[in-house]
């Protein structure tokens, strides 16, 4: 079945073809370790995942790799302000590299967590200096570089088309941000290729070049690497939707100045989360909030944020709630009790996936990975007459994209004997009716991070 994806480049759903038959290049700009990643970040990367689940679900073979920007990122993004990695490590008093391994395997966790499937390739900036140094001696023999007291800079002017991807108005654009303007800078949008180390400090993170001591500016990283990484299979290349107007517009320039080919076909971007008052959730403001504060210290199951994202567009913002949190936990339990109940019925057995509602699920997913109508169309499997055999065979089939761990909805029978325990104790105070400890109870399991439902069939028990 044909694929339709949004691309940024050309602002229309598009056919997705692959430059090379049945196999996909996919590049996903990861992050920035300075800090835990939030909940934000982290829907861009659900997104990402679940663009990648789809292709694998079409019978693509994808190739992904994913970059760790541990180097160059300045905290203004037009190459103003300090490197984010070494104001982290001030803030910890650590090195720079230390603050990048912490987050690093942070960052790791919060996938495993989210079920976001590894990349087939990751690689960290600091791992590819020689490659990006390379990369900005070619621009520099075409003449697209210049040297100011800072750095190496890439002249924009000599690249048309640089707003091919943002559709910016750059005049507007300068006059509005006059106060950033770094009086060397040819012009406004020029971006630097290598920063020097400032004089008389040493930084944590510093290398040799053919221009001086310094460090790699963020962009080069992620046009030296998926060319690295991918060679001529520049297929798909994504971020969040801040990616859109600096970081891919300057990798685009780079890149096609460096090659004179067209850099990657299709450019897909995530909507944000936001705050309460359509606020962005960002990094820098250090309120925001992570998988580990918001889901997991709360007994929340953390798949329940995977599942919250499902509701939104990924190309809509997303605004983040506790009402929103509630729901996709009501949500997700009783997705996990249609599965439950179906098991119970089948005796665990599964059929055969049902092509009518595989292709209900298919079209909606390929539509621009439209997650609120597949999660309606496997709905409308679950409420179908079709077989229980058939329809367990079926959402375990949808899982695959979904990645809710459905199959593993009947792991938690086997309780723990404390919460065994509990739930025992509810049952007698139900039998004697008495609701005050039966709700005592209740609580006191969810406290300890297990669901209790009431059903016809009696006390249903599971973990969140
Ligand atoms: P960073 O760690 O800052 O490099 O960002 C990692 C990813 O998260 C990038 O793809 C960003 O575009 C994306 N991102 C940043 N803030 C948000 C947000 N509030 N909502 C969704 N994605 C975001
Ligand atoms: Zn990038």
């Amino acid at each position: 079945m044909d694929i339709y994806l949004y691309n940024s480049l050309t602002r229309k759903k598009e056919l997705f073809q692959p430059i090379k038959d049945q196999e996909v290049g996919l590049y996903t700009c990861g992050p920035t370790v300075y800090n835990y990643a939030h909940i934000g970040n982290l829907r861009t990367f659900i997104f990402e995942d679940i663009l990648k689940r789809i292709l694998s679900f079409n019978g693509l073979t994808v190739k992904h790799v994913m970059n760790i920007t541990d180097v160059g990122h300045l905290t203004g993004d037009r190459d103003m302000g300090e490197d984010k990695l070494e104001k982290g490590a001030r803030r910890e008093g650590k090195t720079a590299w230390e603050i990048a391994a912490y987050y690093t395997e942070a960052f790791k966790q919060d996938m495993v967590h989210l079920n976001i499937l590894a990349p087939d390739i990751w690689c960290k900036a600091t791992d590819n200096i020689p490659e990006q140094i390379e990369l900005i001696k070619i621009l520099e023999d075409k003449g697209f570089t210049y040297r100011t007291k800072d750095g190496i800079y890439f002249d924009t002017s000599k690249f048309p088309g640089y707003t091919k991807l943002s559709h910016q108005d750059l005049e507007a654009l300068q006059e509005g941000a006059r106060v950033e303007k770094n009086p060397e800078k040819r012009n406004f949008t020029d971006f630097a290729l290598w920063k020097f180390s400032p004089q008389g400090a040493q930084r944590h993170m510093e290398w040799e070049s053919p221009w001086g001591t310094g460090f790699p500016g963020w962009h080069i990283e992620c046009s030296a690497m998926s060319m690295k990484f991918l060679g001529d299979q520049l297929d798909i290349h994504c971020g969040g939707a801040d990616h859109v107007d600096v970081h891919h517009t300057n990798e685009i320039a780079q890149s096609e100045a460096a090659t004179g080919k067209p850099f990657f076909n299709f450019w897909m971007h995530g909507a944000f989360l936001n705050i309460a008052g359509g606020k962005k959730m960002a990094k820098s403001d250090e309120n925001f909030l992570t998988l580990e504060t918001t889901f997991i210290n709360q007994n929340i199951n953390p798949l329940t944020y995977r599942f919250a994202t499902f509701q939104s567009h990924y190309r809509k913002p997303m605004e983040y709630s506790d009402e929103a949190v509630d729901a996709a936990q009501n949500g997700l339990h009783h997705l996990q009790n249609q599965v439950r109940t179906l098991l119970e019925n089948t005796g665990g057995k599964s059929g055969t996936v049902n092509a009518e509602f595989r292709d209900k699920f298919l079209q909606k997913i390929n539509d621009d990975l439209n997650m609120p109508q597949a999660m309606a169309a496997a709905q409308e499997m679950l409420k179908s007459t079709i077989s229980d055999e058939d329809k367990v065979a079926t959402v375990f089939d949808f899982d695959e994209v979904l990645g809710l761990d459905l199959a593993k909805v009947q792991d938690a029978d086997e309780l723990p004997a404390e919460i065994r325990q509990k739930v025992d104790a509810r049952q007698k105070a139900r039998d004697e009716k008495n609701w005050a400890l039966s709700d005592q109870l209740r609580d006191e399991i969810l406290a300890m991070g297990y669901v209790v439902q009431d059903s016809r069939d009696g006390m249903k028990v599971f973990k969140q």
